[in-house]
């Protein structure tokens, strides 16, 4: 260990040994938002309106002001986002330390080409340790589906043609497993929710919110370029607004990786 870390670091940026890796989707007025069934309320589409742009209404700057819902594009689900977590902390409330933290990919991409409802369990998340090691103490689970290559195509992406939304994420039990036994303080995936599209019909229903968000945990969704990252070793930050009273927040969502 170096005498100082942050020094090491800083150093590695600059020489290139460690990359910091972009995992966050545009945000822009094409951002697929999720589709609830007709008889619940929806959330918006982001939309950015103009105050000024070098004009008569503001002659040197440009600036606008936004129209999106907490849970819009890559962003991050709080525990107090579910009924589950009612009571629980607010996106204002989450201590930093969880928010800079390891990080591990399972890559199912394959597995997702073939069958988009492909489900993560506790066997396969045992196998990856078998292969790489224990999870992470305070760290998360990033789930690899190929999924973010459809993301600029609404239709792709939410996958709903037939009415049922198909998208790959967890089983139930191991969305129980990852919340209540795992050392993770939180999942990412590629789609637009940390549930699976079919996760609806589940028992209970939409069981990663539910059984993650109720342990305190923590969601993040719509993470791109999970395909340039190593399976263990990279170390996740995510970067919510501090919104108070927040069920959520549009994140920049970044990994430092050792290269080389
Ligand atoms: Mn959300």
């Amino acid at each position: 260990m170096a005498e100082n870390s942050v020094a090491s670091l800083i150093e590695a940026l600059a020489g290139g040994s460690v990359e910091v890796v972009d995992l966050t989707q545009p945000l822009n007025e094409n951002t697929p938002v999720i589709q609830l069934p007709e008889q619940f309320e929806q959330t918006p589409p982001f939309k950015a309106h103009g105050i000024s742009a070098y004009d008569d209404r503001g002659p040197a700057w440009a600036w606008r002001w936004l129209e999106l819902g907490e849970h819009t594009g890559t962003h991050l689900d709080a525990p107090v986002h579910w009924i589950s977590g009612r009571g629980g902390l607010d996106v204002s409330q989450i201590p930093p330390h969880h928010l800079v933290a390891p990080a591990v990919v399972i890559d199912r991409s394959a597995e997702t080409a073939e069958d988009p409802d492909c489900l993560l369990t506790v066997d396969d998340i045992r196998a990856f340790e078998n292969e790489h090691g224990p999870l992470p103490e305070g760290g998360w689970l990033l789930l690899r589906t190929g999924w973010d290559a459809r993301a600029g195509d609404t239709e792709a992406f939410l996958n709903a043609a037939s009415g049922q939304p198909r998208s790959p994420g967890f089983d139930a039990e191991c969305a129980r497993w990852l919340a209540e036994e795992s050392p993770l303080i939180g999942v990412g995936v590629e789609t637009v929710s940390i549930d699976a599209g079919a996760a609806g019909g589940f028992d209970p229903p939409f069981p990663v919110h539910y059984f993650l968000l109720g342990a305190g945990k923590f969601g993040v969704t719509q993470l791109a370029n999970l395909g340039s990252l190593p399976p263990t070793g990279s170390l996740l930050i995510v970067a919510p607004l501090k919104l108070t009273g927040g069920t959520g927040s549009p994140i920049r969502a970044l990994a430092l990786v050792q290269r080389g």
